[in-house]
């Protein structure tokens, strides 16, 4: 229960030198650039990685190819990254799971703080409790009542630990002082199936995942984690609201390279971000799905630096005060 609550009260929301190479800089891109998401295809970071690598593939003019390399809450396809050539061919789009996980696996295959580059931060998600469609509590105060009562039978999804729904879940627990069965999948595209199909209760999962689905009645919502009401969900009450006293989580998004990546390769990849950021159409998807983009000034190497240095130490305080780890 210690790390639960820990991970409860901690649940609030460098420059790097460019050496100019003027070989490189003038036919970087010259071939498609493999981007990495460490979860399943069809689910929220997917979405946001296909949709940045989109338009950053219009900018570069040069694809940047989606490959989903799943399983062990994100820590397979980001060491995936960290081993690959580091020739700006192949780039990792992570979220706050980069920094959880530092800590949470005592045996990684990488040493996260120096096995990468940095691009930039994309966007920050909220997320979302959902359950599926027919679950029976009717609001957040009832379901609270509900996994209380029935702790013995209601199963959680999340992508494995330390992606956002683990973490989120392990929040909810807390929360409600109450441990649940956990059932762990490569990703919450596939964990999002099982939902729909009734094989799993609830999960707690982010906007660019479960607001289409929302929408259009497919699964049960209780509660957005952001500080308030998101304008395309307007009927979700926030945790807040609900009765979830500071239950508010935001899951960042960065682009990272392998260590070693020429540094005229990462600001060309910077630069990109920045105007895909910008693009009408990401700014327009994002906010169908409940999200905005990172300002200008986060989509740089030192903004993203900076966001995962402090991630992982205010995660390894929460994590080690708890003694909890994946392995
Ligand atoms: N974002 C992950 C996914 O894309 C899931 C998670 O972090 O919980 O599947």
């Amino acid at each position: 229960m210690k790390f639960m609550n820990a991970v409860l009260a901690m649940s609030a929301a460098a420059a790097v030198s460019m050496v100019f190479a003027p070989a490189m800089a003038q036919t970087y891109p010259e071939r498609n650039i493999t981007m990495v998401i460490p979860f399943s295809a069809g689910g929220p970071t997917d979405t946001v990685g296909r949709l940045v690598a989109e338009s950053m593939s219009k900018d570069l003019g040069q694809q940047i190819i989606v490959e989903n390399v799943g399983g062990a809450g994100g820590t397979l396809g980001a060491g995936r990254v960290a081993q690959a050539d580091p020739d700006g061919y192949t780039i990792l789009l992570h979220h706050i799971g980069m920094a959880t996980s530092a800590t949470l696996y005592r045996k990684l295959a990488y040493d996260t703080l120096n096995a990468f580059e940095y691009v930039g931060l994309v966007t920050d998600v909220p997320m979302t409790i959902v359950a599926r469609k027919d679950f029976e509590p009717a609001d957040l105060k009832s379901l609270v009542e509900y996994v209380k009562a029935n702790k013995d039978t209601v199963t959680v999804a999340n992508a494995g630990i330390g992606a956002a729904s683990h973490l989120c879940g392990m929040m909810f627990m807390s929360a409600v002082e109450t441990p649940l069965t956990t059932v762990p999948y490569k990703g919450t595209g596939p964990a999002m199936t099982d939902l729909l199909g009734g094989q799993v209760d609830i999960m707690c999962d982010q906007t660019t995942n479960t607001t289409k689905q929302i929408q259009g009645g497919t699964i049960k919502a209780y509660a957005v984690t952001s500080p308030a009401r998101l304008d395309v969900l307007p009927d979700v009450p926030t945790a807040i609201e609900g009765g979830l006293a500071d239950f508010q989580v935001g899951i960042w998004h960065g682009v990272y390279a392998p260590k070693g990546t020429p540094a005229e390769a990462i600001e060309r990849l910077s630069k990109s971000l920045q105007v895909a950021l910008k693009d009408p159409n990401v700014i327009a998807r994002f906010a169908e799905l409940g999200t905005v983009p990172s300002p200008e000034s986060d989509a740089t190497p030192a903004a993203l630096k900076a966001k995962l240095e402090s991630e992982i130490a205010r995660w390894k305080t929460v994590i080690e005060a708890a003694g909890q780890y994946a392995d």
